[in-house]
């Protein structure tokens, strides 16, 4: 039984950073005390030298500080030399990292020019081919070791050159071996990359950075959570090695950003990277500001929570169990009775509720909800089940009378809610579906306003603010308040610069108070000032970090000027999560030098014809020597299979081959077709 809080350096309800040895790449230092490193890849081809290197120079020249670039063959491994060598001519002195799959021998030879080695013990010298059969413990042994010894010659190597190595597993890409005996699970993606660092520490050799990359984040997440567990378990032997973290095949624009932010923000968030890669369908320069921007964000966090590290603090003292989450290792939504808070019906087996609140001054509410309106109208797929009025100006009953004004107006319909202090909810005259209390009042005016709310008839959410650690006590409160006014069906609401940590506390506090099912909703609102690029990370980590831990019943979105960006991003999130899927989900590849099309362009022909299919899971794939392992739970395939040519699959089955590119787009929609997944687009 792993440890719950093995993967944590300490306190799972601060950010702190898990603690690790130092690996050298070249002068660049991963781990240790060194900041968070950048990192991306050529989509060149291997062998175009001039390409390779304007690439490489081009992302240096942005930030990115170590340059992965793939090594398909023993020529492309060999051509490493002369991109070294052109790199230094221009001066250029950014480490190199060869990608190897499948070819032992071109590490070999990459190990000689590269400041790092990438293997994916998937596909080093293991098989690869989804074969189903029981392999009985001597032959499963007989395999390690015959694995063991195709890999001892590159460790050897690495060792006497002083070349690192990262040993990275991937969903998806699992051999057999692991597959028939663990699933394609994150404990498989583990046993899989100790199995190699077993035979790295037998040769003495500990250069080692570890990656665990699935394409769905909670994948990405748990797997990476339970390796620092087991390393640590390993202890004193030395399982301090450094984490690059990233999530495969994000895809593209929004969606890449989101599920990247989700996955590494999440990590980060528990202590948990040394190095970052966003893989987006896009030039690789794009990578580099979305990568600098979410470490910078924890980067922030873990000095400024290096203050909060109180071993004594009342958070400190709650147990990680207590959360309602059966393992950190493995996705389990935190169990919450259903309620029905003046039409925000949330909890039970829903599936988490969207909210929009409204944070500006009352004279702009008119033209929020006209464009709030239009949105809804746009986008029946993704509405907004209720909105918050929480005006800078008037009063409740002012911001109240003058929404249901505009609503009439506009002939639209939201169930309303309103922030009014503990004190006003007596008085309150308006007509509101739901009023949210700041729990900031005494127990008495608590338990007041939870007997006013019974008596008008209308939902009542606790809403919390402030660091985690003051939480608990506004729990208790709270559910002090509630039970002594008869109050059974509320929700508590968690609005904290910390939401990951503070959910955490609350369903930990909750929990120990007896009153575990009480359902939660997330409060994020919008850093005043920021940029819509910043504004998209900082949502996509804080509401996706609990999100993936299983905790929130609802996601509440605030301090944004414009209501369908938020509803937008707010459902972006939810999908990201895996919780609520209300888009077609695209899992495509960054494109690396065996790249046999303009990934891009392919990608964006491919969504034009199947943006509208709900739920559809499509991969876009680069090449078939990866593309169709690494295409993960994807329903259809569409994978590059040489100059012009692409491969379709249904599930992991190639089911037309060699389809020239022109036509593959409407062939695949053929294939979505007689699966019986095709809807018509709305018109
Ligand atoms: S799937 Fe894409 S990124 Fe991966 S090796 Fe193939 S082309 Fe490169």
């Amino acid at each position: 039984m792993t440890d719950p809080r093995g993967f944590l350096a300490g306190n799972p309800f601060v950010a702190e950073r898990r603690p690790t040895r130092e690996v050298l790449v070249g002068d660049v230092g991963i781990g240790g005390a060194n900041p968070i490193r950048l990192q991306s890849m050529t989509t060149t081809f291997t062998k175009d030298t001039l390409a390779t290197c304007d690439q490489a120079e081009q992302l240096a020249a942005v930030g990115c500080e170590i340059v992965r670039v793939t090594a398909p063959s023993i020529t492309d491994a060999e051509n490493l030399r002369a991109i070294r060598a052109e790199l230094d001519r221009r001066g250029v002195r950014v480490p190199l990292a060869a990608d190897i799959h499948f070819t032992p021998n071109a590490a070999l030879i990459a190990a000689l020019y590269v400041e790092k080695v990438r293997v994916n013990p998937g596909n080093y010298a293991d098989r690869k081919k989804f074969e189903v059969r029981e392999y009985s413990d001597a032959e499963y042994s007989e395999e390690i070791e015959r694995v063991a010894e195709r890999f001892r010659p590159l460790v050897r190597r690495c060792r006497e050159r002083g070349v690192a190595m990262r040993i990275g597993t991937n969903h998806g890409s699992l051999s057999d071996r692991i597959l028939n005996r663990y699933g394609d699970t994150p404990l498989g993606m583990v046993e899989s990359a100790l199995e190699f660092l077993d035979v790295c520490e037998d040769e003495s050799y500990f250069e080692i950075v570890f990656s665990m990359k699935a394409s769905n984040p909670r994948v990405a997440i748990h797997a990476y959570r339970l390796l620092a567990a087991r390393l640590k378990e390993r202890e004193p032997v030395g399982g301090d090695y450094p984490f690059h973290v990233g999530v495969t095949e994000a895809g593209d624009g929004e969606d890449g950003r989101v599920k990247s932010a989700i996955g590494i923000g999440a990590l980060l968030e528990d202590g948990l990277g040394d190095t970052v890669r966003v893989s987006l369908t896009e030039d690789p320069v794009k990578e580099i500001p979305v990568a600098r921007a979410l470490a910078q964000r924890s980067q922030r966090r873990w000095e400024e929570d290096r203050g909060r590290r109180d071993p004594s603090g009342p958070e400190a003292r709650l147990p990680l169990v207590a959360l309602g989450i059966e393992s950190p290792y493995d996705h389990a939504r935190r169990p919450a009775e259903p309620v029905d808070l003046g039409g925000l019906a949330i909890g039970g087996d829903r599936v988490p509720a969207v909210e929009l609140a409204f944070e500006a001054e009352l004279g702009e509410l008119p033209g929020w909800l006209a464009a709030l309106a239009t949105s809804a109208a746009l986008e029946p797929d993704r509405p907004c089940e209720s909105i918050l009025l929480a005006a800078t100006s008037g009063t409740a009953d002012e911001a109240l009378a003058a929404a249901r004004r505009s609503l009439a107006e506009l002939g639209a319909r939201f169930p309303i809610a309103v922030r009014c202090e503990a004190g006003a909810v007596r008085a309150l005259s308006g007509e509101v579906d739901r009023v949210a209390v700041p729990v900031v009042a005494s127990g008495r005016e608590l338990e007041e306003a939870a007997a006013a709310a019974i008596a008008k008839g209308v939902g009542l959410e606790w809403t919390l603010r402030g660091a985690p650690g003051a939480l608990v006590e506004s729990v208790g409160a709270v559910l002090d308040a509630s039970a002594r006014a008869g109050l059974r069906e509320f929700a508590i609401g968690i609005e904290s610069s910390r939401l990951g940590h503070a959910a955490r506390v609350v369903a930990a506090t909750l929990s120990e108070l007896r009153a575990p099912a009480i359902p939660l909703i997330l409060r994020h609102r919008r850093e005043p000032g920021s940029v819509d690029s910043d504004a998209l990370l900082d949502l996509a980590v804080d509401l996706g970090t609990p999100l993936c831990d299983g905790l929130g019943d609802a996601v509440s979105v605030a301090g944004f000027a414009d209501p369908a960006l938020a509803l937008d991003l707010a459902y972006r999130a939810l999908q990201g999560a895996r919780l609520r899927t209300t888009r077609t989900e695209y899992i495509s590849c960054p494109s690396c030098g065996r790249t046999q099309f303009d990934l891009e362009e392919t990608t964006a022909r491919v969504r034009a014809k199947t943006v509208h299919l709900k739920g559809v899971k499509i991969a876009v794939m680069g090449c078939i020597v990866n593309g169709p392992g690494e295409m993960a739970d994807a329903d259809f395939g569409y994978v590059g299979a040489g100059p012009g040519v692409v491969n379709l699959y249904v599930g992991h089955e190639v089911q037309e081959r060699g389809i020239p590119e022109a036509e593959a787009p409407e062939r695949l929609v053929g294939l979505i077709r007689a699966a019986g997944r095709w809807q018509e687009a709305r018109s």
